[in-house]
């Protein structure tokens, strides 16, 4: 049974957010920083006809913790952690039901509370406000790459659009070391990709024969667009039996091409990995 929202914030904050913290797994922290994910936009929106409102949105937070619960193992006051995103049962950061029946606020807050084993460690190395970004968009991206074999020397990886999601995925494969192509609609973005980003090629994806001229040669591509864009082309840059991997979230059903899948054997993947938060934060 749900609880009234007045009863579920004894303690003062701004915008209603922090759970209660007394219980005894809880783990209270002060946040620092917290992102900005067009997915906050869809749930403000309601774009996908699950928002609940009262809504908090904001699910890329970091910050300090103020106060530990009794039986609390992994984590002392002081400590720098952030939040997981999704928890293994699916319980958004906001807008959920938790499992006592209170629904879930997010990190556009000043403080925030939750069971210890929704909470990560973040290393002294990594800024806090860099970290911030790894707890939505980075695992969204990294994951693929990892999970996918996606991360090794020598193979030929495509990332599509370079907005938040894209630049990140950049950012990652660079650093994993396959070659890297970026597909973007905008020509004006290739100056400063080729010599920012390192990217080893950049597509304008409006261009026939610039993509007709990578056909077939993509070990994988991460499409990281937000809006309806086509696939159908896209399929045909891959090698047979490779995966394209949609981790944007249009509002419009997908439009999906079977015979371009069945014709080079590939593999559509449509993803939000939600099982490598430890690891992408000590990778
Ligand atoms: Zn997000």
């Amino acid at each position: 049974m749900k609880r009234l929202t007045e009863e579920e914030h004894s303690n003062n904050t701004f915008g209603w957010a922090a759970r209660d913290s007394s219980g005894e797994k809880d783990v209270a922290f002060k946040v620092l920083y917290c992102g900005y994910c067009h997915f906050d936009l869809h749930m403000a929106k309601n774009d996908w006809g699950m928002s609940v409102y009262p809504l908090v949105p904001g699910h890329e937070i970091v910050g300090e913790v103020m106060e530990v619960g009794s039986k609390v193992e992994k984590f002392n006051v002081g400590d720098r952690v952030g939040a997981r995103c999704v928890c293994p049962k699916s319980i958004l950061t906001y807008g959920s039901e938790y499992h006592d029946g209170s629904i879930t606020y997010g990190g556009y807050s000043n403080t925030m509370a939750a069971d210890e084993h929704f909470i990560v460690h973040i290393p002294d190395n990594l800024p806090l406000d860099v970290a911030a970004l790894m707890f939505c968009a980075g695992i969204i991206v990294y994951s693929p790459l990892r999970y996918y074999g996606l991360d090794k020397p020598g193979l030929h990886v495509v990332v599509v659009g370079l907005g938040g999601l894209g630049h990140v995925a950049v950012k990652f494969a660079k650093a994993m070391r396959p070659k890297v192509t970026v597909i973007s609609t905008s020509p004006s973005k290739k100056k400063a990709t080729l010599e920012n980003l390192g990217v080893d090629s950049f597509l304008v994806s409006l261009d026939q024969d610039q993509l007709q001229g990578t056909s077939g040669t993509s070990d994988g591509i991460i499409d990281t667009v937000s809006a309806q864009n086509p696939i159908f082309p896209l399929l045909g840059l891959l090698k047979s039996r490779k995966k394209l991997v949609l981790v944007g979230g249009p509002e419009k059903p997908l439009e999906l091409p079977m015979f371009p899948l069945l014709q080079g054997n590939n593999l559509l993947l449509i993803c939000f990995h939600k099982s490598d938060m430890g690891s992408l934060v000590l990778y």
